[in-house]
């Protein structure tokens, strides 16, 4: 299922480039752009297999970045892979 929203903007782009240097930047920009996405892929991919080989021994409560906000979750003190939320007890304590 990954790679389904392959970019369908080729033609379009190639149109753009002719009509001056800003648009060069912005391919570079956005080749840049790819370049990172590829590697964020690829450190992804490696934090998984860590977090697949760890066995998770040691879990702590912690503040982890939502989306939007910071939730407490408990996470593998070793490998950082969230592990399950708090429950009302363990919150308030965690938040005394
Ligand atoms: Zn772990």
């Amino acid at each position: 299922m990954k790679n389904v929203k392959r970019s369908k903007n080729l033609s379009i782009d190639s149109n753009l480039n002719i009509s001056g240097s800003i648009f060069i930047d912005m391919d570079a920009k956005r080749q840049e752009v790819e370049k990172l996405l590829s590697e964020k892929r690829n450190i992804d991919d490696q934090i998984n297999k860590l977090q697949q080989d760890c066995k998770h021994e040691k879990q702590v409560i912690k503040q982890v970045a939502d989306e939007s906000s910071f939730t407490v979750r408990y996470v593998c003190e070793s490998c950082s892979k969230v592990l399950g939320w708090p429950g009302e007890k363990e919150l308030k304590q965690f938040f005394k």
